[in-house]
């Protein structure tokens, strides 16, 4: 009989004999008894545990400190305190681990930089507990809304040989001695001896991979990490995160907006009931209004604007923006939480891009100068999402890698692709960890996900 804290408190009703595991989250040792609230991470609230003076090793009890691992047995009971609906009457206490005088995690309020330090304890604390249980309940929203819908899960590659966008922000894979790497004839490093036999790098997304099997399987979705080596100290980026990438043949840019929103919609619905607990404890400690805000982005239709509407809002708007925007110019995390959180008050699809400003495999509109290329922008965090048309016809996307001034060998996979059975197709990427931080209204990226990887850092 192993039982969680969650069934154990969702019980119809008190009465007989349960057993919880797990760890102190506080310990008050009042007058005669002792409050023990154990805590399993099963759910944000822990059980009461009463313990008194007939326990036979009650004098250790006294002893126990939070962070200590315990087991408890007892009667499960109505809680006269009314926190709770019940508590536990112990009537056996196991001490299984203690706690050291020097456990970093003291019951005062610690700062999430400090927290950071401690990553293998901050699973422990109410936020970040909170945090991976929201990511789990949306990790399984994910998987239910593609799968519900008849998406195949494909798992691209952590490594690959393709530099996604000719971004250059990758981080290279490799086994040579960097000391003393083998070199060709003009003493350049010779990575015709590394590992695969050319240069590698961990994947900036999975999409082209994606595009492969969509144009298989119609409907595919991946959902893995992915790297970049963006030096960007930013409270939105990371060098690691999740990325979700559905990919759909036969689609076009409004059926992609679609997919995004009632994605977004599901997700953040299925959310806001796998866990109202924890939400409640981001509405009033993390981010007050987050649950409203996230209960209007559910229930209210997102507002769609081209990019050139949004250039003239945003020149309209009178705000001295530290980046000033003219068309042609990307929009800055300034402009993206002007529209979304001020002008809009609600998400906004930001559609037909400047093609100057964005990849060469977005499709490319008969203006000769947009591409129907869609960002999907939230309040407090800004771009959640970005996506695109793909561009489907070979003459166009050959001239376009081109002008992007990168190889066309390189791509030769992808343009055989618009050579044999090519079809309109569409897609997006959402960051796992900017909807995690939507969704906890927690100010950095950082606190959402577990082991934070950033500039400089990647420690535990
Ligand atoms: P940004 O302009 O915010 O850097 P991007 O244009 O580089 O984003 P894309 O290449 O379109 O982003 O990636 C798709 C999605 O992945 C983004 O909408 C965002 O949610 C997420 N994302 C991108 N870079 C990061 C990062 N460094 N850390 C966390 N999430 C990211
Ligand atoms: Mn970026």
């Amino acid at each position: 009989m192993r039982e969680r804290v969650r069934e154990i408190l969702a019980r119809e009703q008190a009465g007989g004999e349960v057993e919880v595991r797990g760890w102190l989250r506080t310990a008050r040792h009042a007058k005669g008894r002792s409050f023990l609230e154990v805590s399993d991470g099963s759910c944000f609230a822990g059980l009461q545990a009463v313990v008194e003076p007939e326990i036979a090793n009650f004098e250790a009890v006294r002893g126990l400190r939070n962070g200590c691992a315990v087991v408890v047995a007892g009667e499960l009971v109505a809680s006269p305190g009314g926190e709770q609906r019940f508590e536990l009457q112990a009537t056996r206490v196991e001490i299984v681990g203690e706690v050291g005088d020097d456990y970093a995690l003291q019951k005062k309020r610690h700062s999430f930089e400090f927290l950071r330090e401690i990553a293998h304890l901050r699973p422990r604390t109410n936020t970040i507990g909170a945090v991976l249980r929201v990511r789990n309940a949306a990790s399984r929203a994910i998987h239910d809304f593609f799968q519900e819908r008849g998406f195949l899960y494909l798992h691209s590659p952590v490594i690959t040989a393709s530099d996604a966008e000719g971004a250059g922000e990758l981080f290279r894979v490799t086994t040579l001695d960097p000391g003393d790497p083998p070199r060709d004839a003009s003493g350049a490093v010779d990575h015709g001896e590394d590992f695969f036999g050319r240069q590698a790098f961990l994947t900036v997304s999975g999409q082209l991979e994606a595009e492969i099997a969509a144009l298989a399987l119609t409907d595919v979705y991946t959902f893995g990490p992915t790297f970049r080596a963006e030096n960007s100290h930013t409270s939105r980026h990371l060098a690691e995160f999740w990325m979700v990438e559905p990919e759909m043949a036969f689609c076009e840019l409004d059926g992609d907006v679609e997919v995004a929103e009632a994605f977004l919609k599901a997700v953040i619905g299925a959310v806001l009931e796998a866990c109202p607990d924890d939400m409640a404890f981001f509405e009033k400690r993390i981010a007050p209004g987050v649950i409203e805000t996230l209960e209007h982005v559910v229930e209210t239709p997102f507002e769609r604007l081209t990019y050139s509407e949004a250039v003239e809002i945003l020149q309209r708007s009178g705000r001295d923006f530290e980046f000033p925007v003219e068309w042609g110019v990307d929009l800055q995390s300034e402009h993206e939480r002007y529209l979304a959180e001020e002008h809009i008050g609600r998400p906004v699809v930001v559609t037909d891009y400047p093609a100057a400003i964005k990849a060469f495999y977005m499709y490319l509109n008969d203006d000769e100068r947009t591409v129907r290329a869609m960002d999907v922008l939230v309040p407090k965090v800004g771009e959640i999402i970005g996506g695109s048309q793909r561009e489907h016809r070979l003459d166009v996307l050959t001239r376009r890698i081109q002008a992007a001034g990168l190889d066309l060998a390189e791509y030769w996979w992808y343009l055989d692709l618009r050579r044999h059975g090519s079809v309109p197709h569409a897609g997006f990427g959402l960051g796992f960890e900017r909807l995690v931080q939507f969704v906890t209204g927690v100010a950095n990226i950082r606190e959402a996900i577990p082991f934070p990887r950033v500039p400089g850092y990647a420690d535990f």
